[in-house]
Formats: C-alpha cells, sequence, structure tokens
C-alpha cells in the first residue's frame, strides 16, 4: 500500500488578481477557488487519479474538516485522518497575479498536538504499515511540533522495512536527512539552507549536492523549478530538465513531481522513465491554476521532451 501522511493540512483559498501585486494598492480579486492544501494529500491527488491506490492519513483539526474531506472525495482521494479535538484545520491564502512570476503563499502555523494525540498516531501507524509500503511524509509538522518527535516518527516508520519519502524544510529537513529515507527531495531554497551558504548556479548546486552522495539514501532530488532537478542515485548525478511550458502557477509543482516519482516506483519504472514522468507531469502541473492538476495527455507528450542528463 501506499500512504501518504500530512500532518499538517490546509484549505488552500486561491485569490486571483489582476495585474501585479503591488504594495499600498488594492487589487480586487477576479477569482477565488479552494483546494486541498498540505503536500502529502496532493501526492494522495496525483495517485488517486493516476488510478493508484493510496490512502491519506496524517492528523485534521475537527473545526472545517468537512470542507476539507468534501475535497478530497472529490478528488477520490481515499482518507484516514486522527482527529484533532477543539483545533481547526488551517487556511492557506495563495495570491495569483498576471506577471506569470509564481505566486505568493501565505500559511498558518496549524494546531497543537498533544503528546497523547502523537503516541495515538503513532501507534495507528505502527500496526498499519507493512514491509515495502511506500509512505510519504510530504509538508512540515505544525511548528508547535518538536522536531526530536517528528524524527522519531520517521525512525519508526523506516524500522517497519518499507520505503519512506520526505519532503520536508528547516529543521525537519535537517531531521529527516538524518533517519536517511529512501527518497528525499528539498527544493532549492530547502536545500540551500540545509547547506547554509549561498548556492547562484547550477555548478554551485552540482558541487554542494556531492556531499550528499551516499547509499543510504535511494533518490537524493534537489527541485530547482523551471531549470528542472538534480538527483543523486547510485553514486552517479542527473540533471534533468523540462521542457519550456506557460507557467501559470507553479505551486504543488514540487508535490506533482513527489507524485510522479511515487507513482514511477509503484510502476517499477527504470529511473530514467521515472525522471522523465516525474518532470512532465510537474511540468504539465505549472500550466495549470489549481495545486494538484495536470492534464495526462499533454504529460504524454511532454515525457518525450525532457532531458536527462548523466553529468
Ligand atoms: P511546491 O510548491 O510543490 O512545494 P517546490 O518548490 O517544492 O514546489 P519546484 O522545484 O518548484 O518544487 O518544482 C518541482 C519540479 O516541477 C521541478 O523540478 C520541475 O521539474 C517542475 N517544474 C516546476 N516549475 C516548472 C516550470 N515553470 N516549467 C516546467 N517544469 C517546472
Ligand atoms: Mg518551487
Ligand atoms: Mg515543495
Amino acid at each position: 500500500m501506499i500512504y501518504t501522511v500530512t500532518l499538517n493540512p490546509a484549505i488552500d483559498r486561491i485569490v486571483h488578481i489582476p495585474g501585479e501585486l503591488t504594495r499600498g494598492q488594492n487589487h480586487r480579486s477576479t477569482a477565488t477557488s479552494f483546494d486541498i492544501g498540505g503536500k502529502a494529500t496532493h501526492v494522495s491527488v496525483v495517485l488517486s487519479s493516476l488510478n493508484i491506490a493510496n490512502i491519506a492519513t496524517g492528523f485534521m483539526g475537527e473545526g472545517r474538516q468537512d470542507v476539507l474531506i468534501d475535497l478530497l472525495e472529490k478528488k477520490e482521494v481515499c482518507h484516514d485522518f486522527l482527529t484533532l479535538p477543539n483545533e481547526e484545520v488551517r487556511e492557506s491564502i495563495v495570491i495569483v497575479d498576471e506577471t506569470n512570476k509564481g505566486s505568493y503563499m501565505i500559511t498558518e502555523k496549524g494546531p497543537n498536538v498533544s503528546p497523547n494525540m502523537l503516541q495515538q498516531f503513532k501507534e495507528k501507524l505502527q500496526t498499519t504499515i507493512q514491509k515495502n509500503d511506500i509512505v510519504v511524509f510530504a509538508g512540515n509538522p505544525s511548528t508547535q511540533m518538536d522536531p526530536k518527535d517528528y524524527r522519531e516518527v520517521l525512525e519508526m516508520i523506516k524500522s517497519k522495512h518499507c520505503r519512506l519519502v520526505v519532503d520536508a524544510s528547516d529543521r525537519y529537513l535537517q531531521e529527516a536527512l538524518a533517519v536517511k529515507p529512501y527518497l528525499l527531495k528539498p527544493n532549492q531554497y530547502e536545500f540551500k539552507e540545509l547547506i547554509g551558504k549561498p548556492l547562484n548556479t547550477l555548478e554551485d548546486y552540482i558541487h554542494a549536492a556531492f556531499h550528499f552522495m551516499c547509499d543510504d539514501i535511494e533518490y537524493f532530488f534537489i527541485s530547482l523549478g523551471k531549470e528542472g532537478s538534480l538527483l543523486l542515485h547510485h553514486q552517479e548525478i542527473y540533471h534533468i530538465i523540462p521542457p519550456t511550458v506557460k507557467q501559470v502557477n507553479d505551486t504543488g509543482c514540487g508535490d506533482v513531481f513527489i507524485g510522479g516519482l511515487v507513482y514511477s516506483i509503484a510502476q517499477k519504472f527504470s529511473v530514467e522513465k521515472m525522471c522523465r514522468f516525474a518532470t512532465a507531469i510537474s511540468a504539465s502541473k505549472a500550466t495549470q491554476h489549481s495545486s494538484s492538476d495536470f492534464e495526462l495527455e499533454q504529460v504524454q507528450a511532454l515525457m518525450e521532451k525532457v532531458k536527462v542528463n548523466q553529468l
């Protein structure tokens, strides 16, 4: 089975404005829509759209839970979250202007997870996860969760001999790195923060990436937005370059990229096909307004145009 774990899900409020977002100016929105927020739930949406069985789990505040569950069910995502009493599902604001330079995002920190709820969650995972399952932790937990607790959960999952996939940032990324998951995918900003020094050119990233070459992490991706991604795999380094597309909204490209990677792992694709598929599906996502949509026909066409360069 594939499990996606969202420790701090959200409802995304996507607001479209004309022109460019400018300080001191009133922007009258042209459209507002709601979407599933929280990174691993997006991975579930991708997998469900590709007809791959998966279960979305994690914590969900009881307040506004119905809104999020409704959004998940509309996307045919099978869900099994632990409810946090007296807490609310947070709302994230995504502002999309007309400059095609990417969106702005404002998020809330999320609910408090009591030691008792954390223990319940660990026990739930402990009993359900089996050897060889794929377990995707994407998105940080609520900032109220101690990174050491996060690491303990990851360690417990890894000890079940499943394939652990992690997409996290800052302190949680550091903890995840120490656990040595099967697949790790920081984006360029998360990677820069991990390195702790400025990285400007592709060469800087490649140079820095070499320090992470190790056999314990099967796939180490660093995603670079429209510049593609770097992959460290079995002592080799690859630069994967997406075709040029008309970017409408890049929020969620990383989640769809991970969805594409997990799908490829489940389908036992070769490394090259995996890179082509994940890069094509995330490029297709960049052409869509919502956080996790893509066009399968476009993905097939884009796959041919992806470049996978071994460095
Ligand atoms: P998220 O908002 O989901 O957290 P991220 O910042 O983690 O995204 P990115 O590095 O922005 O992830 O994007 C992931 C992948 O999506 C890239 O490696 C690239 O292959 C693809 N991608 C992103 N933006 C574009 C684009 N404008 N054109 C083509 N491909 C893109
Ligand atoms: Mg990005
Ligand atoms: Mg990301």
